[in-house]
Parts: structure tokens; C-alpha cells; sequence
């Protein structure tokens, strides 16, 4: 992925509970879809450090800019270290309030359209705009 120049790994409160749950952080909102290309999925437990772990992390790495490692914590990546700072706090921020929302009764999906919309503007922006 030549357009990634930044990663940023954290064990962030929020979306490291829905890592150990291994359970994928919804795009409940619009900026999730814009700034990350859809739901944060979670990669299946794989050892820290090791290659098998890397390996399902490019898998899910290669249309959106976020990841949750099961049982660990989370990876993004940017066009820079600075855009993947930028992912990790929108995750971090958005876990949280999905996290809620399930409290509450359950996270409502957006609209279809506005989802393809917003993932259009993500999939410019990486192919376009970032490591330029
Ligand atoms: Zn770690």
C-alpha cells in the first residue's frame, strides 16, 4: 500500500473493549465513513509481534484506514503519521459513542446511500490525496 506513509497502534480504552469483544466498531456516522471507509473491522487473535498478525492486518488495512486486532488494541494508517493520529482519535472518539448507543438499545445503520456517498469521498481521498 505505497499511499500509507503513517501508522499509528494504540490500546485505546474504548475500541480495545470492542477488540477483546471481537466485535467490529460500527460506522454509525457520517465522518466514520469519511475519514475511515466504513465499520472498523477486527482481525481475528493473532500472537503480538508476529508475521500471521501483520498478515491479517494488511488484509483489512488495504480499503479502510482502521483496525482492531482481537484480544489487543487497534492500528491505523494515513497518508502521513499525522492523518493516522487523526484516525485513531475519530475511532477512539466514535467507539465510544457506539459504545453507548448499544447502551441505549442498539446502534441504528445509516442510510445506504449516504454510506456509498461517503465512501466515494474516502476512496478519493486515499487514492488521490494521500502521499502526495
Ligand atoms: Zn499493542
Amino acid at each position: 500500500m505505497p499511499e500509507v506513509r503513517g501508522v499509528v497502534h494504540c490500546h485505546a480504552k474504548y475500541s480495545s473493549m470492542f477488540a477483546v469483544a471481537h466485535r467490529p466498531i460500527p460506522a454509525g456516522i457520517d465522518e466514520f465513513v469519511i475519514y475511515i471507509g466504513g465499520d472498523v473491522p477486527c482481525a481475528p487473535y493473532r500472537q503480538s509481534g508476529t508475521d500471521e498478525l501483520a498478515t491479517e492486518l494488511a488484509a483489512l488495512l488495504r480499503d479502510r484506514s482502521a483496525a482492531l486486532m482481537a484480544n489487543h488494541g487497534m492500528v491505523c494508517v494515513g497518508g502521513s503519521v499525522q492523518d493516522a493520529l487523526h484516525t485513531t482519535l475519530v475511532v477512539e472518539h466514535n467507539a465510544q459513542i457506539m459504545w453507548g448507543a448499544e447502551a441505549l438499545g442498539g446502534v441504528q445503520p445509516l442510510p445506504e446511500q449516504p454510506v456509498a456517498d461517503f465512501r466515494g469521498v474516502y476512496e478519493f481521498v486515499r487514492s488521490q490525496m494521500w502521499g502526495t
